[in-house]
């Protein structure tokens, strides 16, 4: 077993007995293995440990590593920050985009989808931390944005995505998972949307995210290693 291998087998053990524990099925949560600023052999090692979907921040970095491993047939998640000018290459390549904060955003990615691609699948990346955090959409203006989106002929609306700000207090994050999914909530009970995807929970707060309701965690640094300040 490669070193990778063995942090990703930890990873799924962890949210193994995170489900356990809180009464979920572990087959209830997918792991997204962010692999941003490691390079496609990475992928690669954890790819052929049995990982499928990958998640990447950034655009030019991201797509180039899509295009070298198309022949794995892998899922490819956007999940940073994302400019209107630099929508047409992630409408291209990848599968997933978890960022989407602005109609502009989705009407871009909807318009450059290509015609033969499955619909993109999206997520509305909701600020639950208030004015500690820059991005994604206030939460009391996430519902009419998830209804807009909704309507868009070349998106699929999936759910909504969180970063909540870095805390030591386990009480303040379980709070901010917790906001997202009464959003969620929300958006499915009262809206009639089928929001099937909460993506929240990283390295450091997997186990609180998942027993908040998360159904996908986004894990980098725990398989694949710490990031360097020139990798950050
Ligand atoms: C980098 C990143 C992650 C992974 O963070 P780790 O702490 O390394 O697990 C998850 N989500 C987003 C949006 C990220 O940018």
């Amino acid at each position: 077993m490669t070193a990778l291998s063995a942090n990703l087998q930890a990873v799924l053990a962890r949210i193994d007995s995170a489900c356990r524990r809180v009464g979920r099925d572990p087959s209830s949560v997918r792991l997204l293995a962010v692999s941003k600023t490691f390079p496609a052999e990475a992928v690669v090692e954890v790819a052929n440990a049995g990982q499928h979907a990958f998640g990447e921040n950034y655009v030019q970095e991201g797509c180039t590593k899509a295009e070298a491993l198309a022949a794995l047939s892998l899922e490819w998640h956007f999940i940073g920050p994302l400019q209107s000018n630099k929508s047409r290459p992630v409408a291209q390549h990848f599968h997933w985009v978890h960022s989407v904060d602005r109609l502009k955003i989705a009407q871009r990615l909807s318009e450059q989808r290509p015609a033969h691609h499955e619909p993109l699948n999206v997520c509305i990346q909701v600020n639950v931390s208030g004015e500690a955090s820059k991005s994604g959409i206030a939460p009391d203006a996430a519902v009419d944005l998830a209804l807009q989106v909704a309507e868009l002929p070349h998106l699929r609306l999936r759910g909504l995505m969180a970063i909540p700000e870095p805390s030591e207090d386990q009480t303040l994050l379980r709070s901010r998972f917790a906001l997202l999914r009464t959003l969620r909530d929300t958006v499915c009970e009262e809206y009639g949307l089928p929001l099937d995807t909460l993506s929240m929970g990283m390295s450091s707060d997997l186990d609180i995210a998942i027993a908040e309701g998360a159904t996908m965690v986004r894990v980098g640094t725990a398989i694949f290693g710490a990031r360097t300040a020139a990798n950050p």
